[in-house]
């Protein structure tokens, strides 16, 4: 009798939309077991799920707050005893409400922190610790974001969330290459989804981060996907501890 290989697991966090959607799609697409976690079974959620296994291909819901290390601790015991082993990671929730400096709350503040930096140190020590009891040759990425270099005038409590990734994802590649696992951070430019949209449709706001870019367009979720499959692939092996610009240029541009 032929022997079924298991498919290997990913797990992609807020993959209830945008970006997070398109990389559990390309996985899925890939040949994963794309795992798709938002922080309720939402529409968002589900609508994820179904375009994966309308497209022929291997998902489910892992669903949970990840801002809570309780829930996060929850999701990965489920992860072992459903599938027993992950093999990709990738940290993509985040918010970024957007306010000026002088706005910020410390609810803000601690709410933006908890989601973008905390969640990805929890749930990358979580799926280390599978990683090395399978000897699994991980990868784990983070979406940081230009915006750990450039600083923006609504974005100064979430530019030291998506630096701190940076620096994680660098003090985890240390911490993990001997096991053969990856780390590495992803760093978008603009790239058109929910978490911008109101902004985009504002004034002007769409044709000037369109003239700030070298290819004069704003990316599309699939862009950053193209990256993470990549990076997810053998033959990244010898990548880690990389920060990887996804901007249309525009980090180079001199305006
Ligand atoms: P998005 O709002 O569509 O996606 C964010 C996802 O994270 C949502 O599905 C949301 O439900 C989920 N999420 C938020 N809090 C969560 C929690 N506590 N637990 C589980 N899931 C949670 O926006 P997006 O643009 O797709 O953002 C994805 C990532 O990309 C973010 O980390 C963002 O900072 C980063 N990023 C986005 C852009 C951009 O221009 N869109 C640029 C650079 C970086």
């Amino acid at each position: 009798m032929t022997k079924i290989k298991p498919s290997p697991v990913a797990l992609v966090t807020g993959s209830s939309s945008g970006i997070g959607a398109a990389i559990a799609e390309r996985l899925a697409a890939e040949g994963y077991l794309a795992l798709v976690n938002a922080r309720s079974e939402n529409a968002g959620a589900r609508r994820t799920l179904d375009a994966i296994r309308a497209a022929g291909n291997q998902a489910e819901l892992a669903i949970g707050d990840l801002s809570q290390v309780a829930e996060i601790r929850r999701v990965f015991q489920e992860i072992r005893e459903r599938y027993g082993r992950i093999d990709v990671l990738v940290n993509n929730a985040g918010i970024c409400p957007f306010h000026e400096w002088d706005e910020v709350t410390e609810e803000i503040w601690d709410r933006t922190q908890e989601t973008n930096l905390k969640a990805g140190f929890f749930c990358t020590q979580e799926a280390a610790k599978l990683m090395i009891e399978n000897k699994t040759a991980g990868r784990i990425m983070a979406i940081s974001s230009i915006s750990a270099i450039k600083g923006g005038t609504v974005q100064s409590h979430y530019c030291p969330t998506k630096g701190g990734q940076i620096s994680m994802m660098n003090a985890f590649a240390v911490c993990l290459g001997g096991h053969g696992i990856t780390c590495n951070s992803i760093l978008p430019g603009t790239i058109e989804t929910p978490i911008n949209a109101d902004y985009l449709a504002t004034g002007n706001n769409r044709a000037n981060l369109e003239v700030q870019t070298c290819v004069g367009y704003i990316g599309l979720p699939a862009d950053v996907a193209g990256m993470v499959a990549f990076l997810a692939r053998p033959e990244a092996r010898y990548i880690t501890g990389a920060s990887i610009v996804v901007d249309g240029g525009e980090l180079v541009k001199h305006l």
